[in-house]
């Protein structure tokens, strides 16, 4: 099928900023060019119905690490490189609350639970978190960020856990589908052309930068800006970004349920967390690397078993429950730095958020684009 003269002048046309990708880093690329640019032809081709990544799959956790993750950060990262993320994801999670609004996003500031099986391992989280705590004073000037709590039993009312967990006060929760539905909003309020089902499938970054369509069409910009994180290597096979699928499970509403905030356990790699009356958990990709190392979405038995049994066996045990939902998302992952440069003059790239993009996405998608108006 070829476009009409009609469609290709009408959208296709005179693109000043193109970007792959409607996630809350393509979404927050177009709203950075459309601050400095009010007149600017600013499009953005999704490939799903709505975004189809991360951005409207993920847990809703407002946050920037537990103990242990952040513990494991610094086997990658230096202590300059450890503050400049935690800043990062501060100034991040503060930029997207003060555009959309806590009350659009539904944002709850519960503060969010590390818990452990083991005392050992609650131990040696102990024994680095005030040094944790000092570091993130440093970064990002909050006071004893995380505490001891004891009595992480009145969320479970039994111990399935140690009854101590470590307690984050700066973290919350939020709505992901109001936090991105808020997003593309504000986007269009912004006269930004969202144009869904369109899939890129290369893209030419010398010359005039265009980008080619699975339906062959062509389409040409003054710059491009590539958001597609765990999918870059698709267009971009060179891109150091390891695709890491998280499945994910809610459950019916559950009468009386105690559990409130989010939870974190094993390194960040399972999460859960009360949505109203249910509960949502996923992650625990560690128990299946390999097969998660993939940007193909889809739901296993072998990691839907575990997060059952986790779920009926200690965070809900002698409750009846029914599963009501259970999907997946693609994440980008790597040594937790993003990546943000440019491919040549006119095209850049702003990728590889792991974990943490609630956090960082709308900074991510700020720096991307102010690189290309450099
Ligand atoms: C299950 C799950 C739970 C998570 N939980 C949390 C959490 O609680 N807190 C947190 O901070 N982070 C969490 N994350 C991570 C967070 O969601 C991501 O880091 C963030 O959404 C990444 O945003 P993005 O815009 O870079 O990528 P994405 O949201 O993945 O957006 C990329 C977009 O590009 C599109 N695209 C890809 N290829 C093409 C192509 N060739 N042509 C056109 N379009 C294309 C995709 O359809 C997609 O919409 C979670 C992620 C998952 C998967």
């Amino acid at each position: 099928m070829n476009f009409s003269y009609w469609e290709k002048s009408t959208w296709l046309q005179a693109i000043d900023y193109l970007i792959i990708g409607s996630g809350i880093v393509g979404i927050n690329a177009a709203l950075t060019f459309r601050e400095k640019h009010p007149n600017a032809n600013i499009t953005i081709l999704e490939r799903g119905m709505l975004p189809s990544g991360a951005s409207t799959k993920n847990a809703g956790f407002a946050c920037f690490g537990s103990v242990t993750e952040l513990v494991n950060d610094y086997k990658e990262n230096t202590e300059e490189q450890i503050i400049e993320l935690l800043q990062l994801r501060w100034k991040g999670l503060q930029k997207m609350r003060t555009l959309l609004g806590d009350k659009a996003i539904e944002y709850k500031p519960t503060g969010a639970h590390e818990l452990f099986k083991e005392e050992a391992e609650l131990q040696m989280a102990h024994d680095q978190m005030q040094k944790l705590n000092w570091t993130i004073e440093e970064a990002i000037n909050q006071k004893d960020t995380f505490t001891l709590d004891h009595d992480a039993q009145k969320f479970f009312g039994y111990a399935s856990f140690q009854t101590t967990s470590i307690f984050n006060q700066h973290e919350g929760q939020l709505n992901t589908g109001k936090m991105m539905k808020a997003f593309l909003k504000l986007a269009q309020s912004k006269n930004i052309q969202i144009l869904n089902g369109c899939e890129v499938s290369e893209i030419r970054t010398t010359g005039k930068p265009t980008i080619q369509l699975t339906n062959g069409q062509q389409i040409a910009a003054n710059k491009i800006l590539v958001a597609t994180n765990g999918f870059a290597k698709r267009l971009l096979p060179e891109i150091k970004v390891t695709p890491a699928r998280n499945q994910v499970l809610i459950t019916d509403p559950i009468k009386g349920l105690k559990l409130k905030g989010c939870f974190h356990f094993n390194q960040g790699y399972t999460y859960f967390r009360n949505v109203g009356n249910r509960v949502l958990l996923g992650g625990s990709r560690n128990i299946a690397l390999e097969q998660e190392t993939t940007d193909t979405f889809g739901l296993t038995p072998d990691i839907q078993q575990h997060l059952e049994t986790m779920l009926k066996e200690n965070i809900i045990p002698n409750t009846e429950v029914q599963i009501a939902h259970r999907w997946s998302g693609i994440l980008g992952v790597g040594n937790k730095q993003p990546i943000i440069k440019r491919l040549s003059d006119d095209v850049g790239i702003a990728v590889r958020l792991g974990g943490m993009g609630v956090a960082i996405g709308s900074l991510i998608g700020e720096r991307g684009a102010q690189l290309l108006m450099e």
